[in-house]
């Protein structure tokens, strides 16, 4: 990122979010993101998800040049280049685990068949092949999250992007889920970054952030 500015509007009122911020990171890295509530973290997240756009300022992301980009490109850049874990899961609640997964691959454009077998084999990933025919509401939060992590990673994205994952989630299934995480670092050659609240997941990161007033702290 490269001086990225975000302010929101509402009114007369304006609220600077983001201050000139330019980061550079490493790929292949677990990236943890602390700040205050309301410090402005999922709203950096959603800008490297392409989902909010900055107001001004540069962001590339493994070649994907999300400020130039055009629509169909932030698209493929959402299919094809990132994976995103949302902190309440996001599943659709009628669907098995192995749909869950295998659909947003299927809509993505991949066939049917194969968007299964790559559905079954993240599901494997995650060590819940023994879950697949379950709907979320037929799981606990960690396995729910396992899920996701499952869709996130199953048309093997270069970097995921996770907002608060273990927010709602117990410490020992805080700490598998983190594993999953190391995982795909270290196995999958994915990278991750991660907004967090929790102290000690805040310092377990190879490289761990800090966003205040607008600004970013490397710790
Ligand atoms: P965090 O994730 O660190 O808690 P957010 O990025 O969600 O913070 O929000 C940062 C600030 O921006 C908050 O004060 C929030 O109210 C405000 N904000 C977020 N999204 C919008 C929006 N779409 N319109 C107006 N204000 C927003
Ligand atoms: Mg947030």
């Amino acid at each position: 990122m490269e001086h990225v500015n975000k302010t929101f509007r509402q009114g007369e009122l304006t609220f600077p979010i983001l201050n000139d911020i330019s980061l550079e990171i490493a790929e292949k890295k677990l990236v943890t993101l602390m700040g205050p509530s309301g410090s402005g973290k999922s709203t950096l997240l959603n800008i490297l998800s392409a989902i909010e756009t900055a107001d001004s300022g540069k962001i590339e992301v493994f070649g994907n040049e999300l400020s130039e980009a055009t629509e169909r490109e932030l698209t493929n850049y959402r299919r094809k280049t990132i994976g995103i874990v949302f902190q309440f899961f996001h599943l659709f609640p009628y669907l098995s685990a192995l749909d869950n997964v295998a659909l947003p691959l299927h809509l993505s454009g991949v066939s049917k068949s194969i968007a299964k077998k790559k559905a079954n084999e993240a599901l494997s990933l995650v060590g819940l092949a023994h879950r697949k025919e379950f709907t979320p509401k037929e799981m606990s939060g960690g396995e729910k999250q396992r899920v996701s992590i499952a869709r996130a990673v199953a048309h093997q994205p270069k970097l995921i992007l996770a907002d608060e994952p273990t927010g709602n989630l117990d410490s020992l299934t805080s700490e598998m889920i983190m594993k999953l995480f190391r995982t795909c670092v270290k196995d999958l050659n994915i990278s991750v970054f991660l907004v967090t609240h929790n102290e000690e997941i805040g310092k377990s990161g190879d490289i761990n952030l800090h966003l205040l007033d607008g600004q970013i702290q490397t710790k």
